[in-house]
């Protein structure tokens, strides 16, 4: 049967206050298959997430983290901290941050190693501008992201990550990649990652399509066979909207 992660990604959205009644409320719902759902949130409301969603089966997890274990980096969070809090899960490579905050392949390939050795399953997101694809670039783009951020890897940490395609011309616009496009790129990326390491890791891994994800447009998504699910940012912050694309995966089980 094919795996899923349905993830909802809330960006800088919600006080702790939120996240607890989202969370308690999401916990309730009782999901089959709840422990192919996660949250990824703020800092601030982990602890929290991680008291309401106990023994719900739902995963939860950061949107950052540094690569180092302590340190001299003012405002950073490191993955000991996060393993404190017991996450699951670790957003790497957001296009938010690599645009906004510098975040380069390079630190990219330092968070996914710091990551897996710590058990934390980390999801990194990759994907083209708008103007990358429109001068028909993009798997060139993505396939150069995908060799820096996995060198010197071993296959079996890379089998442990999970991918997110995020067309970066579709996230938070209201433009979503069609089912073909997503289908078009997740399948290269599987490609990809089967010439780097070997079709076993590649078939093993989870990988999303992420931008502009919605209740109307996921289960189209979701039926395509290299689509694992998806990383959602504003549909996530409803929990009506959320719960429908979670049920939207159960449904193609
Ligand atoms: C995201 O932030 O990862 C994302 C896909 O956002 P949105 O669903 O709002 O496009």
């Amino acid at each position: 049967m094919k795996k899923f992660l349905i993830a909802g990604n809330w960006k800088m959205n919600k006080t702790i206050a939120e996240a607890k009644e989202f969370a308690d409320a999401l916990a309730a719902k009782n999901f089959a298959n709840a422990e192919e759902v996660a949250i990824l949130a703020p800092f601030t409301q982990l602890v929290t997430l991680g008291e309401s969603l106990k023994g719900s089966g739902i995963g939860f997890g950061a949107e950052n983290v540094h690569f180092e274990p302590s340190g001299a980096y003012t405002g950073e969070i490191s993955v000991p901290m996060l393993e404190e809090i017991g996450v699951n899960y670790c957003i790497v490579g957001h296009s938010e941050r690599r645009e906004y905050f510098a975040e380069t392949d390079e630190t990219c390939n330092l968070k996914l190693k710091a990551l897996i050795a710590a058990g934390i399953t980390p999801i990194l997101c990759v994907g083209e501008s708008l103007e990358v694809r429109e001068g028909n670039g993009e798997q060139t783009f993505v396939a150069s992201q995908l060799v820096a951020d996995f060198k010197g890897m071993p296959a079996d940490d890379v089998a442990k990550v999970v991918i997110a395609y995020e067309p970066i011309w579709a996230i938070g616009t209201g433009k979503t990649a069609t089912p073909d496009q997503a289908e078009e790129m997740c399948a290269f990326i599987r490609g990809v990652m089967g010439g780097m390491y070997s079709n076993e890791v590649a078939d093993s891994m989870l990988i999303l399509y992420g931008g502009s994800m919605k209740a109307s447009n996921a289960a189209d998504l979701l039926a395509k066979p290299d689509i694992n699910g998806g990383l959602i940012g504003g549909a996530s912050l409803k929990i009506d909207d959320f719960s429908a694309i979670v049920n939207a995966a159960n449904d193609l089980k």
